[in-house]
Formats: structure tokens, C-alpha cells, sequence
């Protein structure tokens, strides 16, 4: 058989690790707290699981259209935020194409452009673990389809700016896709933040916001993310997707979190609060932290990534090493911060 050969070089996806009984599983940005008893409730409450979903999961469109004051043409859901992402490659860029973002990222973004086979085009962040924006603008070209912006910026934390955003959108074609991936934005407690529901408030048919919840609703077992956007660009990416990939359970489970979205909101806080006193507390042990927007925190680790997470899961703490570049640490349960600050301390740069 014969398999394409730049599929056949990808590498598989690399998932946080597992953890056993005794450690805490900090390496995959997931939410401690296990869904609410009334998320838990609806699920089991559904019936006609022995039919197919609705394939458009138009109820949780609607929600969400809501949310966002506008029209359900304008959601679309899928099994994950990450399907978006790939569908929106997909429906955008082909062979010679380039899909632009900043590096480090999400991991699935140079696979996504693979898989669409297009060429993925990078910019390196700054020092601080930053989009130097003006870099990205710089580098678009006349085959740049799509633009991934990614805030607050996984795995190294910071957030892209609303006045830096409002900048970087002035000086990218109108006909070029903006991918505003805001997989942790409920996270975000910077007031100078960008807020993709403010840019589409404000009308830019080229930018499309990716939301999930996966991260700050704690639904990541159950897979299902959203975007929002122009309804044509939504059109296409569900024409390239995988059909009723959302299942009943998820779309069931998912409005039942709006409900419950003040409960939610109060854990949301609680683990911000964890991850600022963690960044500050790393901080004083030596690590230079960049700012921490997300769930998580970033320790530029640079060549000793491998040794600083190895020294971390020796003490019970699963964290995700980035080789070469840094250790990502995800906001888990309250007993774990004492742990990580002292592993983090005996490893700290000198
Ligand atoms: N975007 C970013 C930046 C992420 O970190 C992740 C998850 N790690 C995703 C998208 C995908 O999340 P999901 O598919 O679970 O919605």
C-alpha cells in the first residue's frame, strides 16, 4: 500500500502521560474537578442513544449563538476544538498553500497543515514565550490561507493583547483566514486580553474564534469544542469534517454545563488563583515564568526539559517536558502545588 509520505513521517500524537493512583497527572491542561453532579445527571437522563445524534447538534448551537449574540450560522460544534482546527486547514489549504503560526504552539497545529497538505510556515515566539505579531505579519505571503493565533498561548502561557491583536488584524489581508484559538480563555484574568467574542462584535468576517469545553468545563473525556465565525467559513470546515462526530452524550453533557455555569465559573477562579500562586511561588525559587494565562505554567527549561521532568515524576508529578524548549505544568489539585514548588526549587536554574 502506499501511503503518502509526508503522512507516513508525522508523528503520532503525543499524549500526556497517564498517571498511577499516587501521582498527579499535570500533563494534559485537564480540569481536576470531575464534571458537576447535574452534568453527570443529564447525561444519564438522556434517552435514544440508539440513534444516531442530531448531526449539527443544533440545540448547543443554539446556546451557544446566544452566548455569542448572534445567529446559529454562525457556531459550528465538533467532536473537540482540535477537529475545528483540522477542518479549517482543510477547507482552506491545499498544496502550496501556507498555514502561519507561532512556535512554539500547540503541537496539532503542524500536523494539521501536513495532513491538509499544505506547508505549515512558523514564526518563534519571543523571550517572554510571546507572538511577536508584528514578526507574523511580516511573514505572510501572498499563499498564507490561514493565520493561527493562539492566546492564552499553549504550552507557554502568555495571552495576545486586544491592542496588539486590533494591530496585527489591521495589517493581514482581509481574504486571509485568523484563527483566534482561545482554548483557555475562560482562564484569563489579564484585562488587556484579547476576547474573540469583542472582535466578532466588532465584524471582522475573517476571523474565526475556536472555544472547548474541554479545559475550563472539564469535559475533555467527552470531546466537544466550538467556533464561531463567518457562517461560510463554518459551512466549509463542517463539509471537510468527519459527520455526527458529536455524540448525543457530549451535546447533552455540554448544555447541561451552561446551566450550570456559575458552579463552573467558581472553579475556573479557583484554579486561576492555584496558577498565580504557583507562578509566583516558582518565580522565587528562580524560574523565570512567563506570564501564566491558561491553566497551566511554563518553565524554560531550554536544554534540561527532559531532566526537570524527570525529576518531577521521580516526586509523583506528571508534567509534560517539551525537549530542548521547557516543562509544561498543568493547574491540578491544591496538594499538588507544595510538591511541584519543591521539585521545582531543587531543580531551579542557578
Ligand atoms: N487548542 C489548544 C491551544 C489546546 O491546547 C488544545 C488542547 N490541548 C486544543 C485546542 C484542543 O482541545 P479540544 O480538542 O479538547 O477541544
Amino acid at each position: 500500500m502506499r501511503i503518502r509520505p509526508e503522512i507516513a513521517a508525522l508523528p503520532a500524537y503525543k499524549q500526556g502521560r497517564q498517571a498511577g493512583a499516587d501521582a498527579f497527572k499535570l500533563s494534559s491542561n485537564e480540569n481536576p474537578f470531575d464534571p458537576l453532579p447535574g452534568v453527570v445527571q443529564a447525561v444519564q437522563a438522556a434517552h435514544g442513544f440508539n440513534r444516531y445524534p442530531d448531526a449539527t447538534a443544533a440545540r448547543l448551537r443554539a446556546r451557544l449563538a446566544e452566548r455569542f449574540g448572534t445567529t446559529d450560522d454562525h457556531v459550528h460544534v465538533a467532536a473537540g476544538s482540535v477537529s475545528i482546527l483540522f477542518q479549517l486547514a482543510q477547507a482552506t489549504s491545499g498544496a502550496g498553500d501556507e498555514i502561519l503560526f507561532s512556535w512554539r504552539s500547540f503541537e496539532a497545529y503542524p500536523s494539521l497543515a501536513t495532513v491538509a497538505g499544505s506547508t505549515a510556515v512558523t514564526v518563534p515566539n519571543d523571550a517572554d514565550g510571546r507572538h511577536d505579531l508584528d514578526a507574523m505579519a511580516d511573514a505572510v505571503t501572498d499563499r498564507t490561507r490561514m493565520i493561527i493565533v493562539c492566546t492564552p498561548n499553549n504550552p507557554t502561557g502568555p495571552v495576545v493583547t486586544q491592542a496588539g491583536f486590533d494591530a496585527f488584524l489591521a495589517r493581514v489581508p482581509a481574504d486571509v483566514l485568523i484563527v483566534l484559538d482561545e482554548a483557555y480563555a475562560e482562564f484569563v484574568t489579564d484585562p488587556d486580553a484579547v476576547d474573540g467574542a469583542r472582535v466578532l462584535a466588532a465584524g471582522h468576517p475573517n476571523v474565526v474564534v475556536l472555544r472547548t469545553f474541554s479545559k475550563a468545563y472539564g469535559l475533555a473525556g467527552l470531546r466537544v469544542g466550538y467556533a464561531v465565525g463567518d457562517p461560510r467559513v463554518l459551512a466549509a470546515a463542517r463539509s471537510t469534517g468527519i459527520p455526527l462526530s458529536v455524540t448525543a452524550a457530549a451535546e447533552e453533557a455540554a448544555l447541561a454545563s451552561l446551566d450550570a455555569e456559575d458552579e463552573l465559573r467558581e472553579r475556573v477562579a479557583e484554579l486561576a488563583v492555584r496558577r498565580d500562586e504557583l507562578a509566583a511561588r516558582l518565580r522565587e525559587t528562580g524560574w523565570d515564568v512567563p506570564e501564566a494565562q491558561g491553566n497551566f505554567v511554563w518553565l524554560p527549561a531550554g536544554d534540561r526539559a527532559l531532566e526537570v521532568a524527570e525529576a518531577f515524576e521521580a516526586a509523583g508529578l506528571i508534567v509534560r517536558p517539551f525537549a530542548g524548549d521547557g516543562v509544561r505544568i498543568s493547574i491540578g489539585e491544591a496538594e499538588s502545588l507544595g510538591h511541584i514548588v519543591r521539585v521545582a526549587a531543587s531543580v531551579a536554574p542557578r
